[in-house]
């Protein structure tokens, strides 16, 4: 990563207005004007209504508190911008619990830490204000319960993990009779399906048929045509011969509608996913596994419409996605899961034990017959499994010292670097396999979001179709293709100023996908700058502002001409020209492990000597080898949902 002090002063100076606003600034509330001074030390305030404000997991939250002279009365939580989901629980809980006890000595919410946090220090904040004894506050420790008496339970099916592989995969098992528990380690379900966009790909023939087809698709189309050596696909040799005669055919026709299908699907994963560790050592995606995904994960979409969630009948590109075939549901995108899916399987009988983790695997004669868990307040828990179980905990993302300590891909990880996964996410479940002789694969592949936000965690700011923007660096210049994979956009987003770059938007391409709403909510806390001109927008980042129109200028010819000459984008559809502009910080952070437990079509789980390990089912980013060396996005959650479900019914059988 190059450093320059300029570019770094620019940098501090923009982060600064950034941070100020997530650092929660320590204005001073005004006092009601019934505020009475209550003087005596310990537990006693100046009776008024507070505000107090400290930074989340996204953003500032802001509280209202109100106390009397001698009691903390309500707790209001008037603003913030957690991710909907993630902070239902500790928002309910924690004011709640705060109250009751008239203390400040609770504990996070396991799986909403950041969120947790950042509420406890606002309302310490406000009561501070108010004349409160912090110590005192924070002295009153609430007592727990302590651990409870072990259970020993049983049920046909052990799901461990409840994200969207468990939550899949209990719902399908339940759907076919079975008695299934699901435990999960947090306190409420999601993991990083929560989190996600929710997007999910699939080829879609139905609704491509009625999208345009862009601009320089027809090339990447041809670009298949000219692949003379077929041979070097190995597996996939057949999937690219289909897919040439598909092309062919296509092209003869009418080209006016976009074209798409599994064995272009497949060989994108293919192409996405081979790739070389640091040792030269090349991986490539398990060509079967890749192939039930593709051919199921339209099937798996019209499948969960039964648990209650609603598809958009339009598609989108996702980020590193190579074609346009992410289905989004009409809720609040990953959220969408749970809010449907929980009902749902609750209502098929399942039974979801939250704050309880699984710890190992119980085998007997060779086979897995269920598993040690612990509930978070250290009860044991003997699950017993009739039929088999099926590991659902995600990768090891959350953690980012797992993630230097495996990583074997990208030559240099920064100190500071980032993650923006669940904190619940470390692995558990990949290491309970292997310490049962499971066979691991691609653990060295991890995965960089490079779109997210170098103050937030998480992806603050305008992410639009990567057809319908361009990427700056700090210095104004164009530096990588951003149609491209997302390893590739990663790696050159390493290679700039701080390894940081600027998302470029106008009007027209914003309006895509955010309302006005989202963008003056972003520009007004400082994550996204706004101007009129491209100029005036320069100016604010500190960057050159005839350096920026004048690349703005050329991208845009570039889309009239439908060529890039520079980076070869293969599609471009929105020119950047109409105010006013956007421009949204990006830094590469953990996104996602591509490696894990090797599982076969049916979701079983493999060991060291290739054999299946009866009882043992794995689905999601627990597993490895359909990503191999990296993901195309929109492929992670239909990789889980699909196994999922393939796990949920193989688990029976
Ligand atoms: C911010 C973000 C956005 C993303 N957006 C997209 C997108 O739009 N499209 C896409 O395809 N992919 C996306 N991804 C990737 C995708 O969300 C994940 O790869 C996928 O959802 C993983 O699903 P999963 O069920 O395997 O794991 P998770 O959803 O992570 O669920 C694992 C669950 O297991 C629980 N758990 C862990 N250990 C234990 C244990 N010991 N006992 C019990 N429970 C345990 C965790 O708490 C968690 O709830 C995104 C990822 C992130 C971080």
């Amino acid at each position: 990563m190059k450093t320059s002090t300029k570019a770094v002063s620019l940098l501090l100076s923009g982060l600064l207005v950034l941070s100020c606003f997530g650092c929660g600034a320590k204005e001073s509330p005004t006092p009601s004007p019934e505020a009475s001074p209550v003087q005596n030390a310990g537990l006693s305030y100046m009776a008024g209504t507070y505000e107090g404000k400290a930074a989340g997991r996204n953003g500032d939250i802001t509280v209202s508190v109100t106390v009397s002279d001698s009691a903390i009365e309500s707790i209001e939580i008037t603003d913030h911008m957690e991710t909907e989901g993630i902070c239902a629980t500790p928002f309910a809980q924690i004011p709640e619990a705060i109250i009751e006890n008239q203390s400040l000595a609770i504990d996070s919410v396991s799986g909403a830490t950041l969120s947790s946090e950042g509420l406890l220090t606002a309302v310490e904040q406000a009561l501070t204000a108010a004349g409160a004894d912090i110590a005192a506050l924070k002295a009153k420790v609430v007592s727990s319960a302590g651990p409870g008496e072990a259970m020993d339970l049983t049920a046909d099916v052990i799901v461990i993990g409840g994200g969207g592989a468990g939550i899949s995969a209990a719902i399908s098992a339940a759907e076919e009779g079975a008695s299934v528990i699901l435990l999960e380690k947090g306190e409420f379900l999601g993991g990083n399906t929560l989190l996600s966009g929710g997007q999910v790909n699939a080829a879609d023939p139905e609704l491509q048929g009625k999208i345009e087809t862009a601009p320089g698709q027809l090339e990447t189309l041809k670009g298949f045509l000219e692949e003379e050596d077929e041979s070097t696909y190995g597996d996939f040799a057949p999937a690219l011969t289909a897919l040439k005669q598909e092309i062919t055919e296509y092209l003869a026709g009418d080209t006016t509608y976009m074209f798409d299908s599994v064995e272009l699907h497949i060989i994108q994963c293919y192409q996405g996913g081979s790739r070389q560790d640091l040792d030269g050592k090349w991986y490539r995606g398990d060509y079967d596994l890749i192939r039930t995904l593709c051919e199921n994960s339209l099937d798996t979409i019209r499948w969960t419409a039964g648990w209650g969630i609603e598809w958009k009948d339009e598609l989108a590109t996702v980020y590193g996605g190579l074609w346009k075939r992410g289905h989004q549901n009409t809720g609040s995108k990953g959220s969408a899961f749970f809010t449907c899916g929980q009902p749902y399987a609750e209502s098929l009988g399942v039974e979801i034990m939250l704050a309880t983790a699984g710890k190992s695997l119980i085998v007997e004669n060779g086979a897995v017959v269920g598993v040690n868990a612990e509930k978070n307040d250290g009860t044991p828990v003997t699950l017993h499994a009739e039929k088999g179980v099926i590991v659902a905990t995600g990768g090891y993302g959350g953690s980012v010292e797992l993630v230097k300590e495996y990583n074997n891909f990208w030559p240099e990880l920064p100190d500071d670097l980032t993650t923006d996964c669940a904190a619940t996410i470390t692995g558990d479940g990949i290491f309970m396999c292997r310490d049962i002789g499971a066979n691991l694969v691609g653990m060295e592949f991890v995965q960089l979001m490079a779109l997210s936000h170098p103050v937030h965690l998480d992806s603050t700011g305008l992410q639009s179709a990567p057809e319908n923007t361009l990427y700056v660096n700090p210095e104004g210049v164009r530096f990588v293709n951003e149609y491209a994979a997302r390893d590739v956009i990663a790696a050159a987003a390493w290679a700039q100023t701080d390894g940081i770059f600027y998302g470029i938007d106008d009007i027209n391409s914003a309006a895509v996908r955010y309302t006005q709403e989202q963008l003056d909510g972003w520009v007004e806390r400082g994550d996204v700058w706004r101007a009129d001109t491209l100029e005036e927008l320069a100016t604010q980042i500190g960057m050159d502002g005839a350096v920026l129109a004048d690349t703005v200028a050329t991208y845009n010819s570039y889309v009239d001409a439908g060529v890039d000459p520079d980076f070869r984008k293969d599609v471009m559809a929105l020119k950047i020209e109409t105010g006013p502009f956007y421009a949204t910080p990006h830094k590469p952070n953990v996104h996602h492990t591509m490696g894990g437990v090797q599982i076969d079509t049916e979701a079983r789980v493999i060991d060291t000597d290739g054999n299946v390990i009866p009882g043992l089912f794995a689905a999601g980013e627990v597993t490895g080898g359909i990503h191999a060396g990296n993901r195309l996005g929109g492929n992670a959650v239909a990789d889980a949902l699909t196994f999922g479900r393939i796990a949920g019914l193989n688990v029976l059988k």
